[in-house]
């Protein structure tokens, strides 16, 4: 009997997850279908019982409720009870179990262009849900130090409070960043500054930026930020975020088949969906 997978969220139409996993489903021969379902907040609690009703085999969450869904499931794996946030989750035995694959997609990404994060000296622009699964993942990993800068600070100091990993950090403002950007040798931008209708926008200035820096931008849509387009002229290495929403997504379809699925095709087939080459 075909499977079913699925992507729950609000909004859902832009999400590019049903096209990856279904072209993963044929191109592997697997006998599934990944559908996309808008879910109301309010709703969120039937639709995970009624898909566990019908058997679904597993299921992306995805903004808003990564948090929210956390005790509508039978278990959750414990990285992901630490983030506090799930993305995907896979039917064991009838019981849903959450996971969470963000994390971990943006490290395995990040391997090409940074080997280990051990003994790098990395800042986290943003302290939102993305940057504490990436923040947790890197803590996780002996980093030199770790530390978060965001808009709101205190947001920031409780990302640290919260992280159970013992790593070196700190929060920091804004202003702070720009002025100490020479201290970090990996910076991570995680906030939604740089997607349209801000794409002219960035949340830090670039001017004391190290040389060999490497920077990173979680946004994949535009595949070149203003953050990015700045970085690169400054001679820096950069990442955008088509690597980390590849290989979350990589990470979920192995956790549902046991497939470490083909990551250059995924990454064709985004590209071709965003007009990219
Ligand atoms: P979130 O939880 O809402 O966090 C938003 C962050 O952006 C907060 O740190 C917030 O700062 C900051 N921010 C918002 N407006 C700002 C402004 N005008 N100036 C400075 N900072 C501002 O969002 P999220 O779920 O972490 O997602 C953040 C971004 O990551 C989105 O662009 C999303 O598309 C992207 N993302 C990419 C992937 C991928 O696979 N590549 C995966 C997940 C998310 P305050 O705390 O001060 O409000």
């Amino acid at each position: 009997m075909e499977k079913l997978f699925a992507v729950l969220g609000d909004p859902i139409g832009h999400s590019m997850s049903p096209m990856m996993h279904n072209d993963l489903f044929s191109y592997y021969d697997i006998d599934a279908h990944y559908l996309p379902f808008r879910i109301k907040a309010e709703n969120l609690e039937d639709a995970v019982k009624g898909l566990k009703a019908i058997g679904v085999a597993g299921f992306n969450v995805t903004v808003p409720h990564k948090s929210k869904i956390i005790p509508l499931l039978d278990e959750i794996d414990e990285l992901a009870l630490q983030i506090g946030a799930v993305n995907t989750v896979v039917n064991e035995d009838g019981r849903l179990k959450g996971y969470n694959t963000d994390g971990q997609g943006f490290l395995t990404g990040l391997q090409f262009y940074v080997p280990s994060i051990t003994g790098q000296k990395v800042l986290i622009i943003g302290a939102g849900g993305a940057a504490k699964a990436i923040y947790f993942t890197i803590a996780k990993n002996n980093p030199a130090k770790v530390d978060i800068a965001n808009r709101t600070v205190d947001k920031a100091i409780k990302l640290v409070e919260e992280c159970p990993f013992s790593a070196s950090s700190k929060a920091i403002s804004l202003p702070d960043a720009n002025r100490d950007l020479g201290l970090y040798d990996l910076i991570i931008q995680t906030t939604m500054i740089g997607m349209a209708p801000k794409i002219s926008e960035s949340p830090i200035t670039l001017i004391n930026l190290k040389k060999q820096a490497m920077v990173c931008d979680i946004i994949y849509n535009p595949l070149e930020t203003q953050l990015l387009l700045e970085a690169k002229q400054m001679g820096a290495r950069v990442q955008n975020g088509l690597d980390m929403f590849v290989y979350q997504g990589a990470l979920a379809f192995e956790r549902w088949t046991g497939i470490f699925p083909d990551v250059e095709r995924m990454k064709k087939n985004v590209l071709g969906q965003l007009g990219g080459k």
